[in-house]
Protein backbone atom coordinates (compact mmCIF):
# COMPACT_ATOMS: atom_id res chain seq x y z
CA UNK A 1 0.00 0.00 0.00
CA UNK A 2 0.97 3.41 -0.65
CA UNK A 3 1.30 6.66 1.46
CA UNK A 4 -2.16 7.92 1.08
CA UNK A 5 -3.96 4.66 1.56
CA UNK A 6 -2.02 4.05 4.86
CA UNK A 7 -3.21 7.16 6.10
CA UNK A 8 -7.00 6.92 5.18
CA UNK A 9 -6.71 3.52 6.44
CA UNK A 10 -5.29 4.57 9.65
CA UNK A 11 -7.82 7.64 9.87
CA UNK A 12 -10.72 5.33 9.51
CA UNK A 13 -9.90 3.57 12.39
CA UNK A 14 -9.11 6.35 14.76
CA UNK A 15 -11.93 7.94 16.81
CA UNK A 16 -12.64 11.33 16.53
CA UNK A 17 -11.00 13.83 18.38
CA UNK A 18 -7.78 11.59 18.42
CA UNK A 19 -5.04 13.87 16.34
CA UNK A 20 -2.63 11.72 14.44
CA UNK A 21 0.92 12.78 14.02
CA UNK A 22 2.49 11.57 10.59
CA UNK A 23 6.29 10.61 12.14
CA UNK A 24 8.17 11.29 9.20
CA UNK A 25 12.10 11.53 10.37
CA UNK A 26 14.59 10.11 7.98
CA UNK A 27 11.90 10.08 4.87
CA UNK A 28 11.91 12.42 2.11
CA UNK A 29 10.05 15.67 1.52
CA UNK A 30 8.20 13.91 -1.36
CA UNK A 31 7.31 11.13 1.01
CA UNK A 32 5.26 14.10 3.07
CA UNK A 33 3.73 15.81 0.41
CA UNK A 34 2.11 12.52 -0.33
CA UNK A 35 0.83 12.92 2.70
CA UNK A 36 -0.07 15.98 2.59
CA UNK A 37 -1.90 15.47 -0.48
CA UNK A 38 -4.28 12.89 1.31
CA UNK A 39 -5.30 15.59 3.67
CA UNK A 40 -2.11 15.24 6.34
CA UNK A 41 -1.31 18.22 8.00
CA UNK A 42 0.43 17.39 11.52
CA UNK A 43 4.28 15.79 10.52
CA UNK A 44 6.61 14.91 13.57
CA UNK A 45 10.33 14.62 13.54
CA UNK A 46 13.36 14.19 16.07
CA UNK A 47 16.28 16.03 14.74
CA UNK A 48 16.26 19.81 14.52
CA UNK A 49 18.10 20.15 11.72
CA UNK A 50 16.27 17.50 9.34
CA UNK A 51 12.88 19.67 10.47
CA UNK A 52 14.14 23.38 9.50
CA UNK A 53 14.88 22.06 6.48
CA UNK A 54 11.68 20.29 6.26
CA UNK A 55 10.08 23.29 7.19
CA UNK A 56 11.31 25.38 4.70
CA UNK A 57 10.99 23.40 1.89
CA UNK A 58 7.43 22.20 2.42
CA UNK A 59 4.08 23.72 2.77
CA UNK A 60 3.39 26.62 5.28
CA UNK A 61 0.29 24.97 6.61
CA UNK A 62 2.14 22.36 8.22
CA UNK A 63 1.75 21.42 11.74
CA UNK A 64 5.11 20.90 13.11
CA UNK A 65 5.36 18.75 15.76
CA UNK A 66 8.88 18.08 17.51
CA UNK A 67 8.90 14.92 18.98
CA UNK A 68 12.78 13.78 19.88
CA UNK A 69 15.39 14.68 22.93
CA UNK A 70 15.66 18.47 22.67
CA UNK A 71 18.82 20.04 23.69
CA UNK A 72 18.12 23.43 25.53
CA UNK A 73 20.86 25.68 23.10
CA UNK A 74 18.44 24.19 20.04
CA UNK A 75 15.04 25.65 21.00
CA UNK A 76 16.52 28.72 18.91
CA UNK A 77 16.40 26.92 15.63
CA UNK A 78 12.08 25.96 16.18
CA UNK A 79 11.16 27.53 18.52
CA UNK A 80 9.12 30.22 16.09
CA UNK A 81 7.50 27.47 13.83
CA UNK A 82 6.79 24.68 15.96
CA UNK A 83 3.44 23.64 16.83
CA UNK A 84 3.99 21.82 19.87
CA UNK A 85 7.56 20.20 21.60
CA UNK A 86 6.27 16.39 22.94
CA UNK A 87 10.00 15.90 24.85
CA UNK A 88 10.37 18.51 27.83
CA UNK A 89 11.68 16.17 30.53
CA UNK A 90 14.20 18.50 32.66
CA UNK A 91 14.63 22.14 34.08
CA UNK A 92 17.00 22.93 31.76
CA UNK A 93 14.55 22.48 28.61
CA UNK A 94 12.08 24.17 30.31
CA UNK A 95 13.96 27.50 31.08
CA UNK A 96 15.29 27.66 27.96
CA UNK A 97 12.04 27.41 26.06
CA UNK A 98 10.63 29.83 28.47
CA UNK A 99 13.35 32.44 27.54
CA UNK A 100 13.51 31.91 24.14
CA UNK A 101 9.76 32.50 24.24
CA UNK A 102 10.36 35.62 26.11
CA UNK A 103 12.43 36.86 23.61
CA UNK A 104 10.22 36.80 20.72
CA UNK A 105 7.40 37.02 22.40
CA UNK A 106 5.83 33.42 22.01
CA UNK A 107 4.36 31.11 24.20
CA UNK A 108 5.33 27.59 23.10
CA UNK A 109 3.45 25.16 23.39
CA UNK A 110 5.35 21.76 24.80
CA UNK A 111 3.79 18.15 26.65
CA UNK A 112 6.01 17.26 29.54
CA UNK A 113 7.65 13.43 29.07
CA UNK A 114 6.99 10.95 31.16
CA UNK A 115 9.18 7.74 31.68
CA UNK A 116 6.93 5.04 31.66
CA UNK A 117 8.52 2.00 30.03
CA UNK A 118 11.24 0.03 31.55
CA UNK A 119 14.09 0.49 29.30
CA UNK A 120 16.86 2.84 30.53
CA UNK A 121 17.24 4.43 27.65
CA UNK A 122 14.21 5.94 27.23
CA UNK A 123 14.01 9.43 28.35
CA UNK A 124 11.57 11.75 30.52
CA UNK A 125 10.59 12.47 34.35
CA UNK A 126 9.78 9.39 36.08
CA UNK A 127 6.19 9.95 38.27
CA UNK A 128 7.87 11.38 41.65
CA UNK A 129 10.23 13.24 39.26
CA UNK A 130 7.49 15.14 38.06
CA UNK A 131 5.45 15.79 40.73
CA UNK A 132 8.28 17.53 42.89
CA UNK A 133 9.52 19.39 39.77
CA UNK A 134 5.96 20.55 39.70
CA UNK A 135 5.72 20.92 43.66
CA UNK A 136 9.11 23.32 43.38
CA UNK A 137 8.72 25.27 40.25
CA UNK A 138 5.22 26.95 39.79
CA UNK A 139 4.20 26.67 36.06
CA UNK A 140 3.38 30.45 36.99
CA UNK A 141 7.60 30.25 36.30
CA UNK A 142 7.34 29.85 32.58
CA UNK A 143 5.35 32.38 31.01
CA UNK A 144 5.98 31.59 27.76
CA UNK A 145 5.71 28.34 28.23
CA UNK A 146 2.15 26.68 27.13
CA UNK A 147 1.59 23.22 29.20
CA UNK A 148 -0.42 21.36 27.07
CA UNK A 149 -0.03 18.02 28.35
CA UNK A 150 2.07 14.72 28.54
CA UNK A 151 3.62 12.36 26.04
CA UNK A 152 5.19 8.87 26.90
CA UNK A 153 6.58 5.84 25.21
CA UNK A 154 5.24 2.31 26.67
CA UNK A 155 8.23 -0.51 26.28
CA UNK A 156 9.33 -2.09 23.29
CA UNK A 157 7.81 -5.50 23.62
CA UNK A 158 4.98 -8.49 22.64
CA UNK A 159 3.35 -8.52 26.04
CA UNK A 160 0.59 -6.02 25.94
CA UNK A 161 -0.42 -6.63 29.42
CA UNK A 162 2.83 -4.45 30.11
CA UNK A 163 1.48 -1.98 27.51
CA UNK A 164 -1.64 -1.61 29.02
CA UNK A 165 -0.25 -1.09 32.42
CA UNK A 166 1.96 1.60 31.27
CA UNK A 167 -0.47 2.94 29.09
CA UNK A 168 -3.30 3.14 32.27
CA UNK A 169 -0.28 4.87 34.77
CA UNK A 170 0.42 7.80 32.28
CA UNK A 171 -3.33 8.61 31.48
CA UNK A 172 -4.17 8.46 35.42
CA UNK A 173 -1.36 10.50 35.98
CA UNK A 174 -2.68 13.04 33.07
CA UNK A 175 -5.75 13.20 34.37
CA UNK A 176 -4.59 13.81 38.07
CA UNK A 177 -2.51 16.95 37.02
CA UNK A 178 -5.18 17.84 34.68
CA UNK A 179 -7.60 17.86 37.68
CA UNK A 180 -4.94 19.73 40.49
CA UNK A 181 -1.80 21.60 39.33
CA UNK A 182 -3.34 23.05 35.62
CA UNK A 183 -6.48 22.49 36.33
CA UNK A 184 -6.70 26.77 35.74
CA UNK A 185 -4.99 26.88 32.86
CA UNK A 186 -7.18 24.72 30.98
CA UNK A 187 -5.05 23.96 28.35
CA UNK A 188 -4.19 20.98 29.38
CA UNK A 189 -5.61 18.68 27.15
CA UNK A 190 -2.92 16.35 25.04
CA UNK A 191 -2.37 12.76 26.13
CA UNK A 192 0.41 11.66 23.08
CA UNK A 193 0.83 7.86 24.01
CA UNK A 194 0.91 5.42 20.82
CA UNK A 195 3.09 4.51 17.58
CA UNK A 196 2.78 2.64 15.25
CA UNK A 197 3.03 -0.97 17.24
CA UNK A 198 1.00 0.33 19.78
CA UNK A 199 -1.23 3.10 19.04
CA UNK A 200 -4.99 0.67 19.59
CA UNK A 201 -3.68 -0.04 23.23
CA UNK A 202 -2.88 3.84 23.52
CA UNK A 203 -6.28 5.26 21.94
CA UNK A 204 -8.08 2.53 24.27
CA UNK A 205 -6.26 3.63 27.36
CA UNK A 206 -7.78 7.80 26.03
CA UNK A 207 -4.70 8.62 24.03
CA UNK A 208 -5.92 11.52 22.04
CA UNK A 209 -2.79 12.31 20.23
CA UNK A 210 -0.28 9.50 17.84
CA UNK A 211 2.56 9.69 16.47
CA UNK A 212 2.57 6.83 13.75
CA UNK A 213 6.12 6.82 11.28
CA UNK A 214 6.52 3.33 9.91
CA UNK A 215 2.81 2.44 9.97
CA UNK A 216 2.75 5.39 7.28
CA UNK A 217 5.67 5.67 5.52
CA UNK A 218 7.17 2.15 5.73
CA UNK A 219 10.49 0.94 8.02
CA UNK A 220 13.23 3.34 8.71
C1 LIG B 1 10.07 7.46 15.74
C2 LIG B 1 9.09 7.82 16.77
C3 LIG B 1 7.72 7.50 16.63
C4 LIG B 1 7.15 6.71 15.46
O1 LIG B 1 7.52 5.38 15.57
P1 LIG B 1 6.88 4.25 14.63
O2 LIG B 1 7.09 3.00 15.38
O3 LIG B 1 7.65 4.31 13.34
O4 LIG B 1 5.46 4.57 14.43
C5 LIG B 1 6.85 7.94 17.61
N1 LIG B 1 7.27 8.62 18.68
C6 LIG B 1 8.57 8.93 18.86
C7 LIG B 1 8.97 9.68 20.07
C8 LIG B 1 9.52 8.52 17.93
O5 LIG B 1 10.80 8.82 18.14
Amino acid sequence: MGISQNIKKIREELPTGVTLVAVSKTKPTEHILEAYSAGQRAFGENYVQELVEKQSQLPSDIDWHFIGHLQSNKIKYIGHFVSLIHGVDNENLLSAINKHGAKINRVIPVLLQVFIATEETKFGFTRNELNSFLQSHPIKEYPFVQFRGLMGMASFTDNTAQINSEFSVLKNLFDDLKHTIFHSANEFDTLSMGMSGDWKIAVAHGSNLVRIGSSIFGER
